[in-house]
């Protein structure tokens, strides 16, 4: 695996280099790497050339800085998994690495979806992470990119961000991984002791629940008696729990309102916020 810190380099490497990669498969991360993201690198390496993996802990995307400065950064741990995973490149880049470019500030047009739901909960976090995939794919200028269910929202993002600047992207959305009591896996899990990770399950619980309720009640209905369980966990803090039309996080009232409907909730659980989700109508177009 050859290790850039440089654009530059990583750039000349890609186009010039003894590989001349025609098809880069992109898997962009912020390091403290789980078995979720290596299902991308998994998909990635599949269906290109090469992969590049971007290990960056971006401050624009942090609205808290509690929060960025104890971010994990097992790098040495990180390095070994990848090239077990026989990754190609690793890019790990330092901050003006990635943020050199003038325009690099620029705010990106994303409609209210950086205002809405997480976007509310983080302002800024978005406009963080379409500023920084934005100066990734024109550094690399993949093929194809991949990004996790798990972080719905911003593959949502993601999407506008490609629709207006990268038309020749495709964007390949993968499924959420998760530890055997159903707790969606996050580099923020290690923040949990033993004990609560084990019973951070009961979100993914509460969400095949409302699925299932969703069967034979009304969303509105089904989304009450959630929201009641969710609440009554000893520790949980329920931030929000919403169903939205997949294509543009509008929430719905109605499963009829959307073809696709994706239940969203984050849950603050012993000082972690855990996000999830759950298809609960129709099928996510895989890759755009
Ligand atoms: P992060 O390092 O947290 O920025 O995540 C990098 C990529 O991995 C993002 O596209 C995430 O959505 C994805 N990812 C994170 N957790 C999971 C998971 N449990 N399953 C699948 N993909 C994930």
């Amino acid at each position: 695996m050859k290790v850039f810190k440089s654009a530059l380099f990583l750039k000349n490497e890609l186009t010039n280099g003894p590989l001349r990669v025609r098809s880069v498969g992109f898997v962009p991360t912020m390091g403290a790497l789980h078995h979720g993201h290596l299902s991308l690198i998994k998909r990635g390496k599949e269906e290109n050339d090469a992969v590049v993996v971007s290990i960056f802990v971006n401050p624009k995307q942090f609205n808290d800085s509690n929060d960025l400065s104890a971010y994990p950064r097992p790098i040495e741990r990180d390095m070994e998994m990848l090239m077990e995973a026989g990754v190609e490149y690793l890019f790990h880049p330092d901050f003006d690495d990635v943020f050199s470019a003038n325009d690099s500030n620029a705010e990106v047009e994303l409609g209210n979806l950086d205002s809405v739901l997480e976007g509310a909960q983080r302002p800024g976090h978005f406009q963080g992470v379409a500023k920084v995939v934005k100066c990734l794919f024109e550094i690399i200028t993949p093929a194809r990119a991949y990004f996790g269910q798990k972080d719905f929202q911003q593959t949502v993002v993601i999407r506008r961000l490609v629709q207006r600047h990268f038309p020749d992207v495709q964007i390949v959305v993968c499924p959420i991984l998760r530890e055997p009591h159903g707790l969606a896996m996050s580099s923020r899990n290690e923040r949990l002791d033993r004990q609560h990770r084990l019973k951070a399950g009961f979100v993914y619980k509460a969400l095949l629940k409302l699925k299932e309720r969703c069967h034979f009640k009304s969303l509105e209905e089904a989304m009450t008696s959630t929201i009641k369980y969710l609440k009554s966990i000893e520790g949980a803090r329920l931030e929000y729990l919403s169903a939205v039309d997949a294509t543009n996080m509008r929430v719905v009232e109605d499963l009829d309102e959307a073809d696709c409907v994706v239940a969203v909730v984050v849950v603050e659980y012993a000082g972690v916020r855990l996000l999830d989700n759950i298809i609960l109508k129709g099928a996510l177009s895989e890759s755009a």
